[in-house]
């Protein structure tokens, strides 16, 4: 049984630690947020009262938290976990940031003496509740070994993508891909309906077709063909709109910077702002299609 402090037990976070307590493992928790705490702690967590004390004698450290500078600030700003936590021990970092920060805290992490992985993961809250994340990971083939049984216990593929930040690097090429591929699959069903094609007999053609994509036959963005997708539910739930943006964002300002040409990204960033900017951050990100049509 190993120690791990987990800081940030939020939507993602709180599912994923009590999949390692699940695994028998000893989890010191600590989050800004008493009520994310809460139902950590009661599935048998222990309560830190700070993040250095998380991390003080723990085996693991995994942070999962909102986005760059919640890193930033917990890895390299003044008491820095860097200070506290045991010299052997093992640091992931599983939330979705830019690169250039994931990248900075791997120098100094490194430079400390520490295996520091960043393990960005797809699969959403449930997949972190039914632990069937996937996990990319950037970082040393040492670090990546000494995490792949620690990650085993909150996901189902766990993939080295390369050296410092590329598990970051591979999460946005794959959500940019994912909302282009979304906003083309509504596209087509917008101009379908259009034409007087039925969902159903348009679903069938195309996943058997070549226009088939994730998009359409596993996460399709009308009732019906596909039960289990967020469109049958009014688009509640899912893959929020506001984290796809958030997505979006990294990938064009990963974009500018290595000087990669992404007009669809771009497009969709564009697409996904306006939806965005009209109150519909909370909903799944396929209830584009509203917008698409002109209903919203
Ligand atoms: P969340 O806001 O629900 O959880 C983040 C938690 O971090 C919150 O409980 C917050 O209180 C805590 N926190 C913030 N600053 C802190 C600090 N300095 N110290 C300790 N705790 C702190 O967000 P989430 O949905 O769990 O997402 C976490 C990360 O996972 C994000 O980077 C997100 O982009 C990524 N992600 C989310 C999803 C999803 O579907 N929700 C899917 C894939 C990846």
């Amino acid at each position: 049984m190993s120690v791990i402090a987990f800081i940030g037990v939020g939507n993602m976070g709180g599912p994923m630690a009590r999949n390692l307590l699940k695994a028998q493992e000893q989890v010191r928790a600590f989050d800004v947020s008493p009520a994310a705490l809460k139902p950590v702690l009661e599935a048998g967590a222990k309560q830190a009262n700070t993040a250095l004390d998380a991390v003080k004698g723990a085996d693991v450290v995994v942070t999962m938290l909102p986005a760059g500078s919640h890193v930033h600030s917990v890895y390299l700003e003044d008491a820095s976990i860097l200070s506290a936590a045991r010299k052997d021990a093992l640091l992931i970092d599983c939330s979705t940031i830019d690169i250039e920060t994931a990248r900075a805290v791997h120098v100094m992490a490194e430079r400390s003496g520490f295996d520091f992985l960043d393990a960005p993961v797809s699969g959403g809250v449930g997949g972190a509740q039914a632990g069937t994340l996937a996990f990319m990971c950037g970082g040393s083939d040492k670090a990546f070994a000494r995490a792949k049984p620690v990650l085993e216990k909150m996901g189902k593929r766990i993939v080295h993508a390369g050296g410092a930040g590329a598990g970051q690097a591979a999460k946005i090429c794959n959500n940019m891909l994912l909302a282009i591929s979304m906003i083309g699959t509504c596209e087509a069903f917008a101009l379908g309906e259009k034409l007087g094609l039925e969902h159903q007999k348009l679903f069938e053609i195309m996943s058997a077709a070549s226009g088939q994509c994730w998009s359409l036959t596993s996460y399709c963005p009308v009732p019906g063909p596909v039960p289990a997708a967020p469109s049958n539910r009014n688009y509640a739930g899912g893959f929020a709109t506001s984290l796809m943006l958030k997505d979006l964002k990294l990938a064009q300002n990963a974009a500018l910077s290595a000087g990669a040409n992404t007009p669809l990204g771009a497009e969709a960033e564009q697409l996904y702002s306006l939806f965005d900017s009209k109150g519909h951050g909370a909903m799944d990100f396929s209830g584009i299609i509203k917008m698409l049509r002109g209903e919203m």
